[in-house]
């Protein structure tokens, strides 16, 4: 079974093809990062047509690399939510004359659900298993215990930690630093940190009083933010300009948006472990999305499953950020399942907001 996955949710236009024991026989990746690090975010209409320019290169350079042709392939599998509307839409749309010219399977992929499954590529995780994704649009904790079937027991409220980090980047100029230039936002703050004091500056930590597994970040830049504006004033720098004290800073807010996330993870696992709905046996949390790169943060991550008896289990960083990868082993998955395969003329479309599983993010909060 040969599978060809296509991505194009948000900023990274990705293919690759896989056969089904997850070896990845092509692949191809256009990032649209450094025009988005210029622009100071992504603006949904120049991320569209990206897409469009690239990914009929991008596909054919997966399909290419693998030696497979059109018609060898089993199923096409294509993130279809959630997303940017624009950008879903470019992915869709070429898949779905793909499907119909080459007469193939069509596998709709919930972008959520396949970073939360690239780790069974690498290796065998047997559901279920807890999972935190952290990355720039998204922020959840879930149980996976099948292909298809997911606990939401929390989500970010505002923001998500990848967006807090690029925006506290940009607040504080680092695209200006020498050694931050052609960094993401959070990759830039993970660095400065090394060298900073994070004692220096002690931001609250978020929801320190509710007991549920709900991310909040927005009130923890707005403190970053205020905190900046005052050693602007303090050291009489115009706004914008590179603060003496920016390695401190980008230690304490890295410290912050840990400590946040290893908390909500905390009350996961002992919410999963009251309801039973990790196993005995070698329970797992497993990590994945852009901010996961994050050594900082994977270490205190591991304070927590070291603390509670869990497994941490991390896809390389390559998988981690989005992939046509990632796609096509859902792809995978779901076709060993035969679930939600589509004959090439149905009719799909695209959705910009979708949660992953079933949200019980209620019952947890109730549950403290
Ligand atoms: P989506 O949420 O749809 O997955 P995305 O493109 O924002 O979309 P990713 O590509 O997974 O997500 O990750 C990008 C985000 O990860 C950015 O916000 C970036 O700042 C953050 N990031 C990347 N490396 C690091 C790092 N070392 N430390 C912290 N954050 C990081
Ligand atoms: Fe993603």
């Amino acid at each position: 079974r040969l599978v060809l996955g296509i991505e194009t949710s948000c900023d990274d236009t990705g293919a690759a093809v896989l056969d089904e024991t997850g070896a990845i026989l092509g692949e191809s990746l256009h990032s649209q990062k450094e025009v988005h690090l210029r622009t100071g975010g992504i603006i949904p209409t120049v991320a569209q047509q990206l897409h469009r320019e690239h990914i009929e290169r991008v596909v054919q350079e997966a399909l290419g690399r693998s030696g497979v042709t059109p018609g060898q392939l089993s199923a096409v599998a294509t993130t279809v939510k959630p997303g940017l509307a624009l950008s879903l839409a470019i992915g869709l749309d070429f898949s779905r004359r793909f499907v119909r010219r080459n007469d193939k399977p069509f596998i709709p992929i919930h972008h959520m659900e396949a970073h939360a499954l690239t780790v069974r590529m690498l290796r065998p995780v047997a559901f279920p298993f807890l999972v935190l994704l952290i990355s720039g649009g998204h922020s959840l904790l879930a149980v996976a215990r099948g292909v298809d079937d997911f606990l939401l027991l929390g989500h970010t409220l505002d923001e998500a930690p990848g967006d807090t980090l690029d925006k506290v980047a940009r607040r504080l100029s680092l695209i200006k630093h020498p050694r931050c230039s052609t960094l993401s936002g959070g990759q830039a703050i993970e660095l400065l940190a090394k060298g900073g004091d994070r004692t220096k500056f002690p931001f609250r930590t978020p929801m320190g009083q509710t007991y549920d597994c709900c991310f909040l970040f927005a009130g923890l830049r707005n403190q970053i933010t205020m905190t900046i504006k005052k050693k602007e004033a303090e050291e009489g720098v115009e706004p914008g300009a590179v603060l003496s004290c920016v390695e401190d800073m980008a230690a304490a807010a890295q410290h912050s948006v840990a400590s946040h996330l290893a908390k909500r993870t905390h009350r996961a696992i002992l919410f999963c472990k009251a309801q039973g709905l990790l196993p005995e046996n070698s329970p797992a949390l497993v990590l994945s999305g852009g901010v996961a790169s994050n050594q900082y943060i994977r270490k205190a991550l591991t304070i927590i499953t070291e603390a509670t008896g869990l497994q941490l289990l991390c896809p390389p960083p390559k998988l981690c950020t989005d992939n046509g990868v990632m796609i096509a082993w859902n792809g995978v998955e779901r076709l060993r399942e035969g679930k939600g395969i589509l004959s090439p003329d149905v009719d799909v479309s695209y959705e910009p907001k979708a949660p992953l599983g079933v949200d019980i993010s209620a019952a947890v909060r109730a549950a403290a």
